[in-house]
């Protein structure tokens, strides 16, 4: 595995060998800040070595990260563009196979970018074409069709507007039905997993077919809507931690490195930036490993907020095919 000049190892996948760094950097900003401290932040986190950046769509968030792009060009903070990993996702709304090519154009537009390194179908569901609210109201609901939006992600992957393509929110269930129709097959599944909520089944599922999972909410979302602390407040992780002088969070997004799964954290705190990209430089040991194996599982924070909290979704079942 390679790395970045920071010292990011990199994971490589797809046919033309891409370069993800395997710790990125999560945009959904829960309180908003606003586009301007969005921007500020990016920037930062540009800074300190940061490379891999996580947007989408439904985030708001594209536009300042497009923003921090270009003024990061312009002052020298990166030379190219191609130093920068990218990813979006495609939304509900805009998952029917003739609104996907003008979804992508529009989130290239708000990025300022002519191509993304990953482009993603953000959750296996479709709602009303066009329709943007959140929660989905229940008569928006709509069965996604795989075959036209998949095509259409292969198309766009064949026309180089993006690097590689792939999904969120997953089940090994939907992955199969995804599989079975694909000439390109998703090099990405972003899921939620953290120590509380492993992911076992789906982590050996995409392995074996060489789909790399990466992880959304590492630190259980904590001070989100849809999060807790449950993650960060773990007493086997504190233990840890204190034994080893890292954080509860260091040692969450550490465990899910040594997975071999991707992580996508989020911080706009100066301190709490630097603090989760300190977790290359030692490692778990194997009892350690034994007791976060161990830990009771409670439930995916975002499967369950999403649907229950939030109630964008009708069940759980629509999205986990039992599989929660
Ligand atoms: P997260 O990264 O697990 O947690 C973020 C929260 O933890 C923030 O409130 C942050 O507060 C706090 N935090 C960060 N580092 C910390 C540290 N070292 N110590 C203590 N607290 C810390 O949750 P997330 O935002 O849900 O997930 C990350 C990203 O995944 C999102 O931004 C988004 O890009 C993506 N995501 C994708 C989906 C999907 O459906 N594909 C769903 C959810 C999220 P401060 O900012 O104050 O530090």
């Amino acid at each position: 595995m390679g790395s970045t000049s920071f010292g990011i190892p990199e994971h490589r996948f797809g046919s033309n060998g891409e370069k993800m760094p395997v710790l990125g950097f999560g945009t959904t900003v829960f309180p908003p800040v606003g586009a301007e401290a969005t921007k500020m932040a990016i920037l930062q986190l540009i800074k300190l070595g940061y490379r891999h950046f996580d947007t989408a769509a439904k985030y708001g968030s594209e536009q300042p990260l497009g923003e921090a792009i270009q003024e990061a060009l312009s002052i020298g903070l990166i030379q190219s563009r191609d130093e920068l990993f990218i990813t979006t996702k495609l939304w509900c709304g805009d998952a029917h196979g003739d609104l996907v090519v003008p979804a992508l154009k529009r989130s290239l537009q708000n990025l300022k970018l002519e191509y993304l390194d990953l482009f993603l179908i953000h959750w296996p569901v479709s709602c009303k074409p066009g329709t943007y609210e959140f929660p989905i109201k229940e008569e928006n609901f709509l069965p996604m069709d795989f075959n036209s939006i998949w095509a259409a992600m292969e198309e766009r992957q064949r026309l180089n507007l993006t690097k590689s393509i792939g999904v969120s929110n997953f089940s090994c269930k939907k992955l199969t039905d995804i599989l079975a129709i694909a000439n390109i097959p998703p090099a990405v599944n972003q899921v939620e997993m953290n120590p509380m909520w492993q992911q076992k089944k789906l982590r050996e599922f995409c392995r074996a077919n060489g789909i790399f999972l990466t992880a959304y909410s590492p630190l259980g979302a904590n001070g989100t809507f849809w999060g807790s602390d449950r993650v960060l407040e773990c007493e086997v992780l504190k233990e840890i931690a204190k034994a080893k002088g890292k954080t509860a969070a260091q040692v969450s997004l550490r465990w899910i490195y040594e997975q071999g799964v991707g992580v996508i954290v989020k911080s706009f705190n100066g301190e709490r930036m630097k603090q989760n990209l300190g977790i290359f430089d030692w490692s778990l040991d194997e009892d350690e490993l034994k007791k976060i194996d161990e830990l009771a599982q409670s439930g995916g924070v975002t499967g369950v907020a999403y649907t229950s909290k939030c109630g964008p979704f009708r069940t759980v079942e629509d999205i986990w095919d039992g599989e929660m």
